[in-house]
């Protein structure tokens, strides 16, 4: 008489013991949430790196105008806003995982600043989860680029927020990164110091597409917070002129 192989007892001691022992690695691989440091388990089935409280706390950006990623009620999110209706931006899209406000707030200072990978890597792969469900057909570009800081800045911080961000997004996504078509030509005033204009003039010149390298036709540009957009479109403008023809922005977080 044969015994089906889920009756035999010693395979069912070593199911046992297996999951004794997956449980025990479960255990070992306990972290802190990112944003409130309780212990979770690692990818308990939500956003990694979050526990289920901060993961339901994160402000998905729902809807929003399509051009500059500023929310905006259900109804009226199909269509650009009145700004972007009056004064037509140089992205042919823009779009935002994120408002910024609480919990993000926590994290990204510290990934900013502070150099803090784990959350810069945990952003990455949250944006990269929000794109791949609700991206249209159309919108997959030919390459990432991020919105690169100056040399001086680079050195100063030693950390550049964008690439960091950008790097999980082309390995989720499987699109090119390319950190080398873009340079910051000019150590800029920090924008936050400065009004509408002033960020306009502060920007002027700031970037250069480099020497000789060839440009893909639709490229989305990367970056951390968006504020009023102004840097964003200083960068779009220099890759448009350097024949991209379509260039859109994939940002983390918009402030409303
Ligand atoms: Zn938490
Ligand atoms: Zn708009």
């Amino acid at each position: 008489m044969s015994i089906p192989v889920n009756r035999n007892p010693a395979a069912r001691v070593y199911s046992t013991w297996s999951r004794l022992l997956a449980r025990s690695w479960q255990v070992g691989r306990r972290e802190r949430c990112l944003v409130c440091s309780a212990r979770v388990a690692l990818a308990a089935g939500g956003l990694p790196g979050l526990c289920p409280d901060c993961a339901g706390a994160m402000p998905w950006s729902r809807h929003a105008c399509p051009a500059c990623a500023l929310p905006l009620p259900a109804g009226e999110a199909a269509q650009a806003c009145g700004h972007c209706l009056r004064q037509p931006p140089p992205l042919h899209a823009c779009h935002a995982s994120f408002v910024y406000g609480f919990p993000l707030d926590r994290l990204l200072p510290g990934a900013k600043f502070h150099g803090d990978l784990a959350a810069s890597r945990a952003l990455g792969e949250w944006m990269a989860a929000g794109l791949w469900r609700h991206l249209p057909d159309d919108a997959w570009p030919q390459a990432l680029v991020p919105v690169p800081l100056h040399r001086a800045r680079l050195r100063q911080r030693g950390y550049d927020q964008a690439l960091e961000l950008a790097r999980p997004l082309a390995r989720r996504l499987r699109l090119p990164l390319r950190d080398d078509l873009l340079t910051r030509v000019r150590d800029t005033t920090p924008q936050s110091r400065l009004d509408a204009a002033g960020r306009r003039r502060n920007l002027r010149h700031a970037f250069a597409v480099r020497d000789g390298v060839r440009v893909p036709a639709h490229v989305v540009l990367i970056d951390d917070v968006m504020t009023t957009g102004t840097t964003l479109h200083a960068a779009a403008r220099i890759l448009r002129r350097a024949g991209v023809a379509r260039v859109d922005a994939w940002v983390c977080a918009r402030v409303p």
